[in-house]
Order: C-alpha cells, then sequence, then structure tokens
C-alpha cells in the first residue's frame, strides 16, 4: 500500500542529509513541501527532480485531504519542511492524522533536528527534557506560558527568532529567576556556537548574536518546590492506593 514518508532535511550543513533519505525522495511519486522553492533548491543540488505540492500552515487541512488522495491513488507521498523534522515546529501533523485515520502507513526517515542538537551539546542535564517549540511571542502571553514552566524540574528546549532572543531572555530571567542555560546558535554550520551560562550572562553575549538559534533552559532545581510537588504527589498516590 502507499505511503506517507516524513522526511527530516538538514538544517544547515547538507552532507547531514542521509543517503536512505535521498533514496526515498527519488523514490516517491511527490513531495510535499512546507516552501517548494527551497526544496526545490535543495532537490536540485541532489539532483532529484520531482513534483512539488505546496504544504504549509495555511494550507495544512486542505492540503492534507490533497495528500490522502494521492496515497488512494496508490502514490508515496514524501512530507518535508525548510530544515529538520517536518511537524517539529513545521507543517506536517494535519497530513500524519488524516492518512493515519484513513489506515495508510506512515514512515519516518531520520536527520536532522536542532532541539536534539542543541540539547546533546547544552551541557544541561538531557533528560527528562521538555521540548516546548516556540513560545508565543506577545510579552504577556509569553510571560504566562513561562510562569506555568517556572516549576518544572525538567531541562527545557525552546526555538526562537533572532530578533526576539533578547526579549526572550529577559521574560526568562525575570519569571525563571537566574538559572543555568545554553544558547546554540547556527547548528551544523561554519559558524555554530554554544553560549553556556546564567541566564544574565547568555543575555549580554545574545545581544550580539544573528542566524538561527535554540534555548537549552535548565529545570527548576528548588528543593522546595520540589518539596511542595512531590507531597502533592504522595498524597494523591495514597489517595490512589486507598480506593
Ligand atoms: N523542523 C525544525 C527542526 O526539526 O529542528 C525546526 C523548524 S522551526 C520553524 C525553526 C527554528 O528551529 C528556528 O527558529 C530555530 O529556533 C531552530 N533552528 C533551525 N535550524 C537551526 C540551526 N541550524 N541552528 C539553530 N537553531 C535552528
Amino acid at each position: 500500500t502507499a505511503t506517507l514518508y516524513l522526511v527530516a532535511t538538514p538544517i544547515g550543513n547538507l552532507d547531514e542529509f542521509t543517503t536512505r533519505a535521498i533514496s526515498v525522495l527519488e523514490e516517491v511519486d511527490v513531495i510535499a513541501a512546507e516552501d517548494t522553492r527551497n526544496t526545490m533548491k535543495l532537490l536540485n543540488h541532489f539532483h532529484i527532480s520531482k513534483k512539488l505540492v505546496a504544504h504549509h500552515a495555511h494550507n495544512e487541512k486542505d492540503s492534507a485531504k490533497g495528500l490522502l488522495r494521492y496515497l488512494e491513488e496508490g502514490k508515496d507521498v514524501a512530507v518535508v519542511s525548510d530544515a529538520g523534522y517536518p511537524l517539529i515546529s513545521d507543517p506536517g501533523y494535519e497530513a500524519v492524522r488524516t492518512v493515519l485515520a484513513a489506515g495508510y502507513s506512515v514512515v519516518p526517515i531520520s536527520g536532522a533536528n536542532a532541539a536534539m542538537n542543541a540539547l546533546v551539546a547544552s551541557g544541561l542535564r538531557p533528560q527528562p527534557y521538555l521540548f516546548y517549540g516556540f513560545l508565543k511571542s506577545g510579552t504577556k502571553e509569553q510571560c504566562e506560558e513561562l510562569y506555568a514552566l517556572k516549576t518544572m524540574p525538567y531541562t527545557m528546549i525552546f526555538y526562537e527568532a533572532p530578533h526576539r532572543i533578547t526579549k526572550t531572555l529577559q521574560n526568562c530571567l525575570e519569571i525563571l529567576g537566574d538559572r543555568n542555560m545554553c544558547l546554540a546558535r547556527e547548528l551544523t554550520k561554519r559558524h555554530e556556537e554554544f553560549l553556556r551560562g546564567r541566564i544574565s550572562e547568555v543575555l549580554e553575549a545574545a545581544k550580539e548574536c544573528k542566524g538561527e538559534m535554540v534555548i537549552v533552559m535548565e529545570g527548576c532545581l528548588e528543593k522546595k518546590e520540589k518539596a511542595i510537588d512531590s507531597a502533592i504527589l504522595n498524597d494523591q498516590i495514597s489517595r490512589y492506593l486507598e480506593e
């Protein structure tokens, strides 16, 4: 039966495109791309010529139905985004839901992911971690999100745009307190850089920073807040055991 492939593409360094990913793109009938022009450049680089259809945030639902029709005609489809894994802060989720609901198989093809590269080199505890994606851009909404994460004991990963990094780190400092973090920039590229330290230190350095970046934030280490959490948890567990 026809298959929907989720193909991860490079996040900078084209040498990170796997041979399997290239073969799958060569073999499928259609490639659904977040930005067909960007994907065309990638395909040209690897001498792949293929039918491209647009699959982006603004047409995701309709486009997912269109992709399903290809599968119904027995055609294999690959979903790609501009960089990294589709679905991960990128379009693709609607396609996966639609295709699974219709009983077709979905196959992921491994590759680069900015969050994983940032996490493993951050120097912060690698698990448990919370991948959050982008925080909201409005200050009030973002601060509410950060308040909700304040006592989270897991390492947290956020994506952020360079023009918002200073404001976001100021909000993090204000709400989460001056904890350890890592700002991972330009991953897999020539000017890859990791800024590690307290938020206040990284904030100073980040004022000069350009390019793509990932924030890796230490989880809450405060015993007091943890103790409250575990007291509530113990209470819940004992009540559950009593029932
Ligand atoms: N789908 C991608 C993935 O799997 O990592 C993420 C796409 S999301 C729209 C774009 C964000 O990912 C950027 O704003 C940045 O936070 C992060 N990102 C992507 N490429 C990066 C890179 N080479 N270096 C640092 N961050 C990157």
